[in-house]
C-alpha cells in the first residue's frame, strides 16, 4: 500500500539524513506521480504528504486541479523537460520547475512569470552526465545561464541533475553539490527511486521518488 511506502521511505530518508549529520526536514521528499491516477495520489494527500512530482505540463492541468480543490496546500514540481511554448501554463500550475536548462526557456519562463505575477522557484537541471536525451545544460555553460536566469527574475532555488542509469551515482551527487556549493546555491534536487539515501547523504535538499512509492508505471 502506498501509505506504507510513504512512511517507509520517509524513514530511509532520516536515517541517511543522521548518517550525514543533517536533520530529516532539509530534505523534501517530491512524490513523482506521473502516469498514476488521484486513485493512487489520494491516500498519500490523506496521509497528510503535500509534494508532488510530474513530468508533463498536460497531464497536470487534467489531474491536478480537482485534488488541488480539496487539498488546497499541495504543492506541485515539474520534473519533466519543458517546452518553452507550454512556460505560461507550467508557471500556473507548478510551485517548482526543476528542469530550467537553455537560454530560450529561461527568455520564455521569465516573460511568463512577469505576465502571471507569480514566480515558482527554479533549479537549473544539470546535464552531470553529458547524455543529450536527458536534458541539461552543459557542465561549462552553468554559471552563465545562472546569471541569465536570475537576469531574467526566476527565483533561482538551486541545481537540479538526472545522473547516468546503471553506475555509481555518488560521483555525480558530489559534483552537484560542489557546483552549488560554488554558486551560493542551497538548494539540490537530487537522487531518485534507486539512489535517495546516497543523494540525501551527499546533501540533496529535494528528493524525487516514484516508484518506490506507487510501484512499477505501466
Ligand atoms: C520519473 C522521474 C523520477 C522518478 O523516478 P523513479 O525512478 O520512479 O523514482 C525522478 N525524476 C525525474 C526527472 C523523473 O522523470
Amino acid at each position: 500500500m502506498t501509505t506504507d511506502s510513504l512512511h517507509d521511505i520517509e524513514e530511509r530518508i532520516a536515517r541517511a539524513a543522521k548518517l550525514a549529520g543533517r536533520r530529516a526536514d532539509q530534505v523534501t521528499l517530491v512524490a513523482v506521480s506521473k502516469t498514476h491516477g488521484a486513485d493512487a495520489i489520494r491516500p498519500l494527500l490523506d496521509a497528510g504528504h503535500r509534494a508532488f512530482g510530474e513530468n508533463r505540463v498536460q497531464e497536470t492541468a487534467a489531474k491536478w486541479p480537482a485534488l488541488r480543490e480539496a487539498y488546497p496546500d499541495v504543492r506541485l514540481h515539474l520534473v519533466g523537460q519543458l517546452q518553452s511554448n507550454k512556460a505560461d501554463e507550467a508557471v500556473a500550475l507548478f510551485d517548482a520547475i526543476h528542469s530550467v536548462d537553455r537560454p530560450s526557456l529561461v527568455g520564455a519562463l521569465g516573460r511568463a512569470m512577469d505576465r502571471a505575477g507569480k514566480r515558482p522557484d527554479c533549479f537549473v537541471q544539470v546535464g552531470i552526465g553529458e547524455e543529450a536525451q536527458k536534458g541539461g545544460c552543459a557542465i561549462g555553460d552553468v554559471p552563465g545561464l545562472l546569471a541569465e536566469a536570475r537576469g531574467a527574475g526566476l527565483p533561482v532555488a538551486g541545481l537540479m541533475c538526472i545522473p547516468p542509469a546503471g553506475v555509481e551515482a555518488a560521483p555525480y551527487f558530489a559534483l552537484l553539490a560542489k557546483m552549488a556549493r560554488e554558486e551560493g546555491l542551497a538548494g539540490l534536487s537530487m537522487g531518485m527511486s534507486e539512489d535517495f539515501e546516497t543523494a540525501v547523504m551527499l546533501g540533496a535538499t529535494h528528493v524525487r521518488v516514484g516508484s518506490a512509492l506507487f510501484g512499477a508505471r505501466a
